[in-house]
């Protein structure tokens, strides 16, 4: 056993008496900015035998009843079933994180225990400010092992898996934000997946100042112009940036991880939906076609904008930033004004720029189903339950 790993175990006992009875640390799986997640042993499991019980709100642990052994054992011999070893993974929040913060990705997690494909939360420990999560641990390969050599049906599987997950969690109005193949666990010889982290999860009405967004049309165009009318009025004519804006500053939620971000994330649209989860998963979608990862790769939200544009072109990208009520300029010369289709970012991706070897059959379809998730025009873009029925994931014989 790593030595690591055996201190961990050595502090989480000294913070949870008993850890050790119950639980034995494997290995680290997972290290990032808001946690550790451990393998681990769940040793009780095997004392009560199949049954977690769960209890977040109390914040405590029943013990499940004492084991009954199934009475349909063939041989009927009295022997002990055989032992199972029952994994699980702990979720060590860190400190840093606020109350809140906790309180809401443990509660996201509990709403959503009996959705498909979404990781389910087994049971939570506090101790004053730790605090640890316990889930079943998930079998996964990383990414970046198994997306080069992915087939056109295994996309289809991917994908299948994930938006499942994501219907169940839209379908609660909640947002999960953080859609990346790192919070997707992914296991390609069971073709399963299970969504997990809702560290940044949030309900959908969360920000409570309108977007223009929302408007129809015409009442959107009108209220742009009375903004620039003002300013204008305020400030003066002026070329370039202004510099005594009188606007008030625009704040939104632009939590999620860079390069996944959706273009109404970047234009600070203060009434988000769960769309902006749909385009992270097209961006997925986007790196396994394009076989590169990552695919966007921008420092900030500045440069994200430009790699987006890069692609879709001046001309959609203003009219994307006008849905929100900004204004998208550029001089960058490689930006075109109408951009590249699809079908071409993934032919030069892919190294196939001669004319003869063009997308297969299947690829088309799978860039058409790409270019519903990669609308930048949020209520254009396909919802999870309407990606579930397209022909591109729909089950065969359906
Ligand atoms: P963070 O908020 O720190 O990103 P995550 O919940 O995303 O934490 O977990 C970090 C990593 O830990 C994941 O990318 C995954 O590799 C691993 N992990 C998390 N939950 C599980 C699980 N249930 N089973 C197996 N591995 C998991
Ligand atoms: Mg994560």
């Amino acid at each position: 056993i790593d030595l690591t790993v055996q201190e961990d175990m050595e502090k989480l006992n000294q913070t949870f008496p008993a850890f050790k009875d119950n639980y034995r640390l494997i290995k680290r799986i997972g290290e990032g900015t808001f946690s550790t997640v451990y393998k681990a042993e769940d040793i009780r499991y095997d004392r009560y035998n199949n049954s977690w019980d769960i209890d977040v709100k109390e914040n405590q642990w029943t013990p499940p009843p004492p084991l009954k052994y199934a009475s349909h054992s063939r041989s009927n011999s009295r022997s002990r079933p055989p032992r199972t070893k029952k994994f699980v993974a702990i979720k060590k929040i860190y400190v840093t994180s606020s109350p809140s913060r906790i309180h809401n990705e443990l509660e996201l997690l509990h709403d959503l225990r009996d959705s498909p494909s979404v990781c389910p939360l087994i049971t939570a420990f506090r101790q004053s400010d730790q605090v640890l999560a316990m889930l079943p641990y998930f079998r996964h390969q990383d990414f970046r092992k198994y997306y080069p050599h992915m087939t056109i049906a295994d996309v289809k599987l991917y994908f299948r898996s994930l938006f499942t997950a994501l219907a169940a969690v839209h379908e609660r109005g909640i947002l999960h934000r953080d859609i990346k193949p790192t919070n997707f666990l992914y296991d390609p010889p069971k073709q399963r997946g299970v969504l997990v982290d809702f560290g940044l999860a949030e309900r959908e009405g969360s920000d409570h100042k309108p977007c223009l967004c929302h408007l129809d049309q015409e009442t959107r165009k009108q209220r742009v112009r009375a903004s620039y009318a003002l300013n204008a009025a305020h400030a003066g004519p002026q070329v370039g940036y202004p510099k005594n804006d009188t606007r008030p500053s625009r704040r939104a939620n632009r939590a999620g991880t860079r390069g996944f971000r959706a273009p109404e994330v970047l234009f600070k649209c203060t009434e988000q939906t769960t769309k902006i989860d749909i385009w992270s998963a097209g961006v997925i979608l986007l790196t396994i076609l394009c076989k590169r990862f990552p695919f966007f790769n921008s420092a900030d939200d500045v440069e994200a904008m430009i790699e987006i544009a890069t692609i879709f072109g001046t001309k959609r990208m203003r009219q994307a930033g006008q849905l929100h009520g900004c204004v998208f300029e550029t001089n960058i010369p490689s930006i075109g004004a109408q951009g590249f289709t699809l079908e071409k970012i993934m032919l030069w991706s892919t190294c196939r720029t001669d004319s003869k070897t063009g997308l297969t059959q299947e690829e088309k379809e799978a860039v058409l189903f790409l270019g519903r998730c990669m609308e930048l025009d949020p209520s254009r873009r396909i919802s999870a339950a309407e990606a579930l029925d397209h022909e591109f994931l729909r089950l065969n014989g359906e």
